[in-house]
């Protein structure tokens, strides 16, 4: 687990941490937060309604003894697109590392809807199936309380000029 916490810390990542899956928070509320006010909702094929429930992910959980949680410093636009696609990519490349290594059921998770296309196309089956991945939100994951229960203190980000800190998940067995 040190080697993968090691590579997990790559420039542009602030903190990052081994924890263990009973830390993170699933709730009903957060799946409605998608549904309303981001307008994204259905628009992505790794956004609700078509990713995992709350419930789904709950049990999802369970089958689980660690994962590998991250934060990456995000600044806003014109550098926000770029930044973002790096970390979708490098938490579904590390996921296929840590896979290879025969933790054969490991599952990443980002933040945010997924954007390494200009438009996705929920019609159609994924362009980018080997890196596309839900957001933890978009799988019901209250972030903020999971980040407060292994010790990350996450403040809400207040305008759009702000640096966002997006929070990443390897669930590992
Ligand atoms: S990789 Fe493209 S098609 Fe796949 S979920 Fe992301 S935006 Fe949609």
């Amino acid at each position: 687990m040190k080697r993968y916490l090691k590579k997990a810390k790559r420039p542009g990542v602030s903190w990052v941490k081994i924890i263990h899956p009973k830390n993170v928070v699933t709730a009903e509320w957060v799946r409605i937060k998608c549904q309303y006010g981001c307008g994204r909702y259905g628009t992505c094929l790794t956004c609700p309604p078509f990713s995992p429930t709350p419930e789904y992910t709950r049990k999802m959980l369970e089958h689980y003894s660690k994962a590998l949680i991250m934060i990456y410093d995000i600044p806003p636009e014109p550098k926000e697109r770029r930044m973002r696609q790096k970390m979708r990519k490098q938490i579904a490349s590390l996921e296929k590392e840590i896979f290879l290594d025969g933790y054969y059921k490991a599952f990443g998770m980002a933040s945010g809807p997924c954007n390494l296309c200009k438009t996705c196309d929920t019609n159609q089956p994924c362009k980018f199936e080997e890196l596309a991945r839900p957001s933890m939100e978009a799988c019901g994951i209250d972030v903020y309380a999971t980040l407060a229960n292994v010790g990350y203190k996450l403040e809400v980000v207040k305008s759009y000029d702000q640096l966002c800190h997006y929070c990443g998940l390897i669930l590992i067995d």
